[in-house]
């Protein structure tokens, strides 16, 4: 295992206490382990860069060297740092809009959006007793569109009735149709995925949004997405404008930078994060929980 960051800042810096100022190559030498560190947790190299920016300049405002042991505060100062560039905590999806509202979810293929889209669902279903309409408007694999309707199934979620040949646009509409004279408060678009970002994705995003006009886009995004985290953020806020981030996998053993960096470039909040397979597997986020798994 790595070591972590207190026990290397420990290393450099707390031999120094009582000197009066840290020398400018004491910072230097805790920001290099500041950014190893980040790095080993997969935060995206520039997102690292402008991070140990603001943190050397708090390390070299503050009292440092008259406490105790200053490895121990800059440790603070990074994860105060962190938690306040993660954003606030429990900012719920949005429901404030006539019904029903219109949720859409995006992502790469394998991100885990069916997936999030049936746990959305039953969450609202089970703690808010929402009416919610899912549908699949994945018309490049049909197994996408059976896995939705499955899950539909398991989790007693109504989706909407499969009908061949039709595009997304197509069945985006008669989603909005469907819930609007079904009476649901919600309908969740599952979008089509990509294994990579193409300019025919980002254009049948915004097809999709122009025809359906949902309230919320989420960005559903692995947890393990290393430095291609800032470019998958950046496109699709840029091009579809996200309301906010949902992080899957934080069940794995990655160190969830991903989420550090996707919230740093798309200013959105983490809405919620996917902690396993299971329907019930979905969790509010807290910045200090994944402020102290990035530090190790
Ligand atoms: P999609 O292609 O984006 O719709 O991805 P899927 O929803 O089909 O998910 C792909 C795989 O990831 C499935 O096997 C899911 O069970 C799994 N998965 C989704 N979210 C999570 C999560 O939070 N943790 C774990 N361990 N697996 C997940």
């Amino acid at each position: 295992m790595f070591e972590n960051l207190q026990d290397r800042l420990g290393t450099i810096l707390n031999g120094l206490t009582g000197r009066g100022a840290l020398s400018d190559a004491d910072v230097a030498a805790a920001m290099r382990e500041v950014r190893r560190a980040l790095i080993e947790a997969d935060v995206s190299l520039d997102v690292v860069r402008s991070f140990t920016d603001k943190v050397r300049a708090k390390a070299v405002g503050a009292d440092v060297l008259k406490s105790i042991k200053p490895g121990q505060m800059v440790v603070k100062i990074v994860h105060d740092e962190l938690v306040d560039m993660l954003g606030a905590e429990g900012v719920a999806i949005d429901l404030n809009a006539p019904a029903p509202v219109i949720i859409m979810m995006v992502g790469l293929q394998g991100s885990g959006k069916t997936t999030t889209s049936a746990k959305i669902a039953k969450r609202l279903t089970d703690r808010q007793g929402k009416k919610v309409l899912m549908a699949s408007l994945d018309t490049r694999r049909p197994a996408a569109q059976e896995q939705l309707r499955q899950l539909g199934e398991q989790t007693k979620v109504s989706t909407l009735p499969i009908i061949a040949g039709q595009s997304p646009v197509e069945i985006a509409r008669r989603a909005e149709q469907a819930g609007r004279l079904g009476g649901y408060d919600v309908v969740i678009l599952d979008t089509a995925g990509r294994t990579h970002i193409d300019e025919p994705l980002m254009v049948e995003m915004a097809d999709i949004k122009s025809a359906a006009r949902p309230h919320e886009i989420l960005l559903v995004a692995d947890s393990l997405t290393g430095q291609d985290a800032v470019n998958l953020a950046r496109n699709f806020d840029e091009r579809v404008g996200i309301t906010g981030l949902v992080l899957t996998r934080m069940d794995g053993d990655g160190r969830g930078g991903a989420a550090l960096s996707m919230r740093a470039v798309t200013g959105k909040p983490i809405k919620l994060i996917g902690t396993g397979e299971k329907m019930d597997a979905l969790e509010e986020f807290f910045p200090k929980r994944i402020a102290d798994r990035i530090l190790g």
